[in-house]
């Protein structure tokens, strides 16, 4: 049986008052044993979000990291040992806004999955479409490829340590979600790609579904069998509504 995922991505969004008072909101959800927690701040905010969070089953999880593992000469980058340092369990690799507006090719995707891996950190892959891709019926091509570059570079086993978000680019911060059906047709697509390669990794790895997620539109979309959790945006920002789809997992 796999786990459902809550996983809160605040972008960049945020100031100091700002993320003191959603971190205190989030000390008062209350638990669900069954369900993990995540959120994912802005880096400037990951040493306070972990300090904060450290008594509540929040883990937290940075939303990208640099090329190269350790510390070097990288300017302006932070690298996965640092994240882990601070107490960092996840990082985000190819969020879409990655991808398309801050040059994240897969080579680079490849790199930076690998250099989380290594040093513990457990990679959120995120794969999705364009409203154009889907409008030409190329879904199915861009999620495979996608997957494969991972795959075809290191090999299926890393998955045994990953999480894949299901994030269709037109579905992210549009307020458009996929339908549960849609949703679950890409899902179910992904995780026969890594069962044609090892049954047990596609069985275990949570699938999250991210695209404008909200209170009320979760249940329908984390009732679907491959959907196990969600990849949460813009409604991670408010702790009501992030506990909701909490709750709702
Ligand atoms: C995201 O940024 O990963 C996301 C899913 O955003 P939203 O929920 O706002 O669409």
């Amino acid at each position: 049986m796999r786990r459902p995922l809550v996983a809160g991505n605040w972008k960049m969004y945020g100031n100091s008052a700002s993320v003191k008072a959603l971190l205190t909101s989030l000390k008062d959800l209350v638990w669900q044993p069954q369900v993990d927690i995540a959120v994912f701040p802005p880096t400037l905010f990951l040493i306070e979000a972990v300090q904060a969070l450290k008594e509540t089953p929040i883990l937290t999880g940075a939303q990208n990291c640099a090329i190269e593992p350790d510390e070097m000469a990288l300017t302006g980058e932070v690298s996965a040992s640092q994240l882990v340092d601070v107490g960092c369990q996840f990082v985000l690799v190819g969020h879409s806004e990655r991808r398309l507006l801050l040059g994240d090719t897969e080579a680079i995707l490849i790199k930076k999955f690998q250099a989380a891996q290594s040093k513990g950190l457990k990679p959120i892959l995120c794969l999705g479409e364009t409203k154009e891709q889907r409008e030409k019926n190329q879904t199915f091509t861009i999620i495979r490829d996608q997957l494969n570059s991972i795959i075809d570079s290191l090999g299926i086993d890393v998955f045994t340590n990953a999480v894949i978000a299901y994030e269709p680019v037109w579905a992210i911060g549009t307020g458009l979600t996929a339908t549960p059906e849609q949703a679950q047709e890409v899902h179910c697509f992904i995780r026969a790609l890594i069962a044609e390669k090892k049954e047990a990794i596609a069985q275990n790895i949570q699938i999250l579904y991210g695209g404008s997620v909200k209170e009320n539109n979760a249940d329908a979309l984390f009732t679907m069998p491959d959907i196990d959790g969600g990849l949460i945006g813009g409604a991670s920002l408010n702790a009501d509504e992030f506990g909701a789809i909490y709750r709702i997992a």
